[in-house]
């Protein structure tokens, strides 16, 4: 895959160009972790995931940037000018238009008309290409260009009624991409509910930091924050420095933020100063820490307690036992509310994400018996099934 990720690659290595290459990695590894290529694949594969008993789907397109901290470069994936369509048109040189901007606001649009009341679209801003990365580099605003993409993208969702995850990105852009989310947040949460969400990546030693200042903006200024929680997956490219010393650490900060949202108490808010409205997400394949978000939620459900609304989510390809347990826990009230999270776009477009997705199953081997002991299970009760009926 990291091969396969290199840019300039040849024909032989170029998925998008070789056919035979492309067919191996869509049968192998891109069905598995990725929604379709185009409009017509992706709407199936939603329906298949709704059949299968979800609240909804997350959906992404696949643009992306990846910083890379050891060799300091940025890896720009499928980050590639207007094409097709606009063949023959030059753009307007006095527009000073971005091509890359307006591919991924395409793009995005394009996901939101997939997209249902309920469902959920995620976005990584740095699709957009370099002079919204060069912008988040630099902790700034992107061009008012990105900006109006992103207040299109707003206004049509809650048309739609769908809500935005902004996606956790390299910690090299992340201080941007929070201060453009925190933007978004303060102009569109203003219903009582989180149209946006902005993502936390509790392995960093700086959030808890940065929540609690989100936290204090949402207070002030009276929005609600909408709080997506994830571990974070950047380990293989960004600086191990910003990062928990040991993933126990990681799994601590994890459970003290989704318990303390779900209490209403983290820090000084809920104690000495109001818990602002929060909507919260837990993006998450750890079975303990969704059980345990859950159960709490649960109970103080049941005990006419404060707590928050909250939304549990697992990739698509991943963790399917951890998706069918919480399913399995659904009550009258709809609870637990639990999703998948898939990606769409052209194979070269998807390969960051497919690296990443296969990074991060090296992770997965330490679930794996959790999850061979229940299949063993569940093929030892339909043997017993199948000779209880034959007898
Ligand atoms: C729906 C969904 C949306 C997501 N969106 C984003 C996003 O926007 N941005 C993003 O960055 N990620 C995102 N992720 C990925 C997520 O950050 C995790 O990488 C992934 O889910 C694995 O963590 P886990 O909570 O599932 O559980 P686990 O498998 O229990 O935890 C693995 C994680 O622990 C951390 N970890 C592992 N080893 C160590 C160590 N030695 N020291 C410190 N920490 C360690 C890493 O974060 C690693 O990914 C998303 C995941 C899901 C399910």
């Amino acid at each position: 895959m990291s091969i396969f990720s290199k840019p300039n690659r040849g024909f032989l290595l170029n998925v998008d160009r070789n056919p035979i290459l492309h067919g191996i990695l869509k049968k192998t590894f891109y069905e598995q972790f990725c929604a379709g290529e185009n409009g017509g694949e992706t709407k199936a594969t939603i329906k298949e995931l709704k059949d299968m008993g979800f609240r909804g789907v997350i959906m992404t397109y696949a643009k992306e940037t990846v910083f890379d901290h050891s060799t300091n470069m940025e890896q720009g994936l499928g980050v590639a000018a207007l094409k097709s369509e606009n063949k023959g048109q030059e753009l307007d040189p006095s527009l000073a238009r971005c091509a890359n901007i307006e591919a991924w606001r395409k793009g995005t649009m394009e996901t939101v008309e997939q997209l249902e009341d309920g469902d959920y679209l995620a976005v990584k801003l740095t699709g957009a290409g370099p002079t919204v990365t060069k912008a988040f580099s630099a902790g700034e605003l992107p061009p008012q260009q990105m900006l109006d993409a992103l207040d299109e993208m707003c206004t049509r969702c809650k048309e739609r009624k769908v809500r935005i995850l902004v996606d956790a990105e390299s910690q090299h852009f992340q201080w941007g991409i929070h201060r453009v989310t925190l933007n978004l947040m303060r102009r569109y949460n203003r219903d009582g509910y989180a149209l946006v969400y902005n993502s936390y990546q509790a392995y960093l030693k700086s959030t808890f930091d940065t929540l609690s200042k989100h936290l204090a903006a949402a207070q002030e200024d009276g929005f609600t924050l909408g709080l997506k929680l994830v571990r974070g997956a950047y380990m293989a490219s960004d600086k191990r420095s910003l990062i928990h010393d040991t993933k126990t650490d990681t799994d601590n900060a994890y459970n003290t933020i989704a318990q303390g949202a779900l209490k209403q108490t983290i820090g000084e808010f809920g104690v000495s100063k109001p818990f602002p409205s929060t909507n919260l997400f837990l993006a998450s394949h750890n079975r303990e820490s969704v059980m345990d978000a859950h159960q709490l939620h649960k109970q103080r459900l049941a005990a006419g307690l404060p707590t928050v609304p909250v939304g549990f989510a697992q990739l698509h390809g991943m963790s399917d036992e951890v998706s069918f347990s919480l399913l399995a826990l659904k009550g009258k009230d709809g609870t637990p509310e639990v999703y998948k999270c898939s990606t769409w776009g052209g194979m070269g477009e998807c390969l960051a994400y497919l690296l990443r997705r296969a990074i991060e199953n090296r992770d997965a081997v330490l679930r794996t018996s959790d999850e061979y002991n229940a299949l063993k299970s569940e093929f030892r009760r339909r043997i017993r099934a199948l000779f209880s009926l034959s007898a």
